[in-house]
């Protein structure tokens, strides 16, 4: 080995530590920043060793990108709002996939036929994983942001055609495997996998959009390994297994928060129909902001409770305010998190984490729930599926066996809303019509910061 070849190997293993240590620190809030330093690190490491490899014959094309992809990343970073960040993770999947995808295609056009059999194979696993997710992560992405229906799309004997057409797929790659030479049936599976991405993603709704991105991510991390095998990099291998298994592991995680199997989800189509709510017996009551102030000021123990619309709103600094009023009265004030809360895994804890609310003062779901019922005042914010007692009362919703934050167990319940609207999954919600439950109408961030204010009256 060259000496060249001994420094591409050393930052590869370098990189792969990063990768490994930044996953480990990305594990806790607490440590997750230093994590994404050291992926970066990682990252910054694999590009430099990459860059030494003696079979690049030319920079230009690659400072090129190089330049336009550091640009357009750092200007998605700059002008995406964290409410658009699930979206904007899909069309980074869909372009690395891409990327994977598309290498396969040049690497099989140059050496296709010479190929051996594994090497072949992986370039097939690679080619079909990353078309699929290609097209997979397009639609997930345009159903967030509302450029693709986000409700279903379903017709009669769906699952048989995407059976039909995912065996078609899986054929013409055997094909392929058995003789090397047959370019047609190549590109066909190209295509066969690119119409998969599309039929697999449509009849998932957008609420279980954020499980299927992460299992997309985790086919891309499982292309980019197989273009390791294909192209000999010890690092794409390293840090596409990590990239796959942590998305799976994700999705697993995602679907326990919400009592659901994968299956379910994937074939599910959960959002297709709007199911009545169980017990929603009774008016909503509207409560005005001084005797909400009162409340809250004459409370011993007040727990809040963000949801999404805290993240539309950007109320985690309005928040911080209104607890940090009430702790200097003396009021015991903590935080619930749920597990699902927002619009992707860690949402709430990030953003309360960026108004500097101690992580001391965050509770997790299960050691929270025994507190409510002592618990004077619980004040949902902007969160409304997460908080839907019809998931553990109504067998027959939708959402039956989600745990949920049981905010209905405390003395008094002031939701924070705008309107009417409804939660990621489009159910009613019996909370609102509970006795024990007033709803405080407005944009959160303006409501808190009323409440602030009424409070330093009160
Ligand atoms: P949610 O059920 O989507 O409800 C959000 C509520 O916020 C809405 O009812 C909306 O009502 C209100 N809202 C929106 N903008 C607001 C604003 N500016 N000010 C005040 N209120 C506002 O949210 P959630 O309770 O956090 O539940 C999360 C959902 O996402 C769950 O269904 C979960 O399963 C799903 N999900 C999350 C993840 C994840 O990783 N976090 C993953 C998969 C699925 P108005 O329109 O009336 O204001």
């Amino acid at each position: 080995m060259s000496t060249a070849n001994y420094f591409i190997e050393a930052t590869y293993l370098l990189a792969s530590v990063f990768f490994v240590l930044g996953l480990k620190a990305m594990s806790h809030p607490e440590t997750a920043r230093r994590g994404m330093f050291l992926a970066e690190a990682g990252m910054l490491a694999a590009i430099i060793g990459t860059l030494m490899h003696h079979e690049i014959v030319s920079y230009e094309w690659i400072i090129a990108g190089l330049v336009i992809g550091s640009i357009v990343g750092a200007l998605m970073a700059i002008w995406v709002p964290m409410t658009a960040m699930p979206q904007r993770t899909a069309l980074s999947h869909a372009f690395g996939a891409l990327a994977a995808a598309l290498v396969g295609i040049a690497e099989y056009s140059i050496h296709g036929e010479t190929m051996g059999g594994f090497t072949l194979g992986a370039l097939g696993l690679e080619v079909m994983l990353g078309s699929l997710t290609t097209t997979g992560s397009l639609i997930a992405a345009g159903k967030l942001q509302g450029f693709v229906r986000g409700t279903p799309i379903q017709f009669k004997g769906q699952h048989i055609f995407n059976l039909v057409l995912f065996s078609a797929t899986v054929a013409s790659f055997v094909y392929v495997l058995l003789h090397p030479a047959a370019a047609v049936a190549f590109y066909l599976m190209v295509g066969l996998a690119t119409l998969f991405g599309v039929m697999l993603v449509i009849p998932i709704g957008s609420a279980d959009m954020p499980v299927v991105m992460s299992l997309l991510n985790s086919y891309a991390g499982l292309a980019a390994a197989a273009t390791g095998f294909v192209l000999s990099n010890n690092v794409l291998i390293i840090a596409g297994t990590l990239d796959g298994f942590s998305g799976l592991i994700l999705s697993v995680l995602m679907c326990r928060a919400m009592n659901r199997s994968i299956t379910n989800v994937l074939f599910g189509g959960f959002g297709a129909v709007s199911a009545a709510a169980g017990d929603t017996g009774g008016i909503m009551r509207e409560i005005n902001m001084e005797d909400a102030a009162v409340q809250l000021a004459y409370a011993n123990r007040v727990i809040f409770v963000p949801g999404y619309g805290l993240a539309t709103a950007q109320a985690q600094h309005a928040v911080r305010e209104l607890g940090d009023l009430l702790e200097g009265r003396g009021v015991t004030v903590k935080y619930a998190i749920h597990p699902v809360a927002g619009r992707m895994p860690g949402h709430m804890n990030v953003l309360l984490a960026e108004a500097n609310i101690p992580y001391s003062s965050l509770y997790e779901m299960e050691q929270i729930n025994p507190e409510f019922p002592s618990t004077d005042v619980a004040v949902v914010i902007g969160a409304n599926d997460v908080v839907n007692p019809d998931a553990r009362d109504n067998p027959k919703s939708p959402i039956a066996g989600m745990p949920i934050l049981e905010v209905d167990r405390a003395k008094s319940v002031i939701v924070l809303k705008r309107g009417q609207g409804r939660g990621f999954s489009g159910l009613e919600n019996p909370l609102f019509y509970k006795p024990v439950t007033t709803m405080l109408y407005g944009d959160a961030k303006s409501s808190l910061m009323q409440l602030t204010q009424a409070v330093q009256h009160a």
